[in-house]
Formats: structure tokens, C-alpha cells, sequence
């Protein structure tokens, strides 16, 4: 019997969808298991694991799991020890800088000394520190979108795609701090029979992946 592979997906929530369809596409039978921790694949040796995406890199930096899918703006927020292993295409996003519309913005630096909320406060950090601008980081995990609105907050770094959550909000979007989709990932240890089975995987993803350009 073939060691199975452990992959970790979100267990609902934007990547979801994607995820288990990339899987079924790639032929593997993943059974329904929104309501589930874990289901087994019966033609592929996979287990497949659903959980926060937040949570997805620690599982796989200490091998709970052997592999994962989660966005990249979460893989470099968290900074676990976890290896990319292959963009995705899908959960396409922007980590992205916005503020209240009849607000002027003239640049980074009219950031110095304001207050920001976001989810992202490593990511936001670094990119503040690149830009030698020195701001009150303030963590918040959720509705970010409402903290200028309320006084909490003089700007906002949130994840963005179409732009309607800003602008509902009377929020514009001003900087793009990090371009992210989802991700791939593994366990920097894998034994050879382990990555065998990722090898296959992969193979499939990527024959997925050109069918669809
Ligand atoms: P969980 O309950 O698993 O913690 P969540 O609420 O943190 O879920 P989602 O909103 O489902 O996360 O987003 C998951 C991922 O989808 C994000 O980390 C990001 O990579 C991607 N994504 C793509 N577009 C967007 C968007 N417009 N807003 C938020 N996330 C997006
Ligand atoms: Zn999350």
C-alpha cells in the first residue's frame, strides 16, 4: 500500500470551490465533505483535510498535514517554514492600501504617524519599513472595510479583488502592498515516497492548469 498524502484545503469560504475542483479535475474523487474534518480519495492516495485557511501553514510547517492550498498573502503573513511549491491561478487578489475617498493621498509617506487597521500587520510592516514610513498598526480579523467609518482607523490594508467592498465603504483604494492567488504548498521534510505522490499530483495540476490557457 502507497503512503497517502495529507492535503489540507480551506474547509469553506473563497477557496473552497476552487480547491476541490482543481482536484476533481485533476481526476481525483474527492467526496463531499463541507461537514467533515477529513475525507479520503479512493482512486488517488490522498487524505484531504479542511480547515481554516489561517491555520493552513503551521498544519503543514509541522507536518499535520504534508501539503496544502491557501493564498499566498496568507503563506507570507504567517512566515512558517513552508516551501511554495506551484501557483495556482485561482483566488487572485491584492493586499491593497485604501482610505477614506474625500481624503487626499499623495503618497506612502502621507501615511507617517496615521492609524491603519488590517489583518495583515506583518505584511503591512514590511512594506511600511521598505518605504521608511512609520505608522500605529492596529490588528483587527475581521470587516476591516468599517474602521475608517467609525474612527478607528485613518487607513485600511485589506484584501481586494473587484474593488466594491472600498468603494461601498466610501474607501479608495490608494497602494497594492503584495499581488497574491493561491498557492500550493508543502512540508519542507517530505520523504521520497512522499514527494513520488506530489510529483503525480503535480503533474496533474500543471496538465490542468494548460488545458485551461
Ligand atoms: P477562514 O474561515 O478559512 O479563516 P477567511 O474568512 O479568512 O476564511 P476568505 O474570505 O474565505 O478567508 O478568503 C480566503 C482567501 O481567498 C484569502 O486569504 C485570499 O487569498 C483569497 N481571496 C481572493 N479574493 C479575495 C477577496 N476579494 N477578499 C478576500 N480574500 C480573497
Ligand atoms: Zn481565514
Amino acid at each position: 500500500m502507497q503512503q497517502k498524502l495529507k492535503i489540507a484545503i480551506q474547509k469553506s469560504g473563497r477557496l473552497y470551490e476552487d480547491s476541490v475542483k482543481l482536484l476533481k479535475d485533476c481526476g481525483i474523487d474527492v467526496k463531499n465533505g463541507i461537514n467533515k474534518l477529513k475525507t479520503e480519495a479512493e482512486n488517488f492516495p490522498l487524505e484531504i483535510y479542511f480547515l481554516r485557511d489561517d491555520d493552513i501553514p503551521q498544519y503543514v510547517e509541522d507536518a499535520v498535514a504534508d501539503i496544502g492550498i491557501v493564498g499566498e498573502n496568507v503563506v507570507f503573513e504567517k512566515n512558517k517554514k513552508v516551501q511554495i511549491v506551484e501557483g495556482l491561478g485561482f483566488g487572485k487578489c491584492r493586499l491593497s492600501i485604501a482610505v477614506a475617498r474625500k481624503d487626499e493621498y499623495t503618497g506612502v509617506a502621507s501615511l507617517q504617524g496615521k492609524r491603519i487597521a488590517t489583518s495583515y500587520p506583518v505584511l503591512v510592516e514590511n512594506f511600511l519599513q521598505s518605504k521608511g514610513v512609520k505608522a500605529e498598526i492596529h490588528e483587527i480579523s475581521g470587516s476591516v472595510e468599517i474602521a475608517p467609518g467609525i474612527g478607528l482607523a485613518d487607513a485600511i490594508v485589506d484584501l481586494v479583488s473587484s474593488g466594491s467592498t472600498l468603494f461601498m465603504n466610501g474607501l479608495k483604494e490608494v497602494e497594492v502592498v503584495l499581488k497574491s492567488q493561491a498557492a500550493l504548498i508543502r512540508n519542507e521534510n517530505l520523504s521520497a515516497e512522499q514527494m513520488q505522490v506530489l510529483e503525480r499530483l503535480l503533474f496533474r495540476i500543471r496538465a490542468v492548469k494548460k488545458a485551461k490557457n
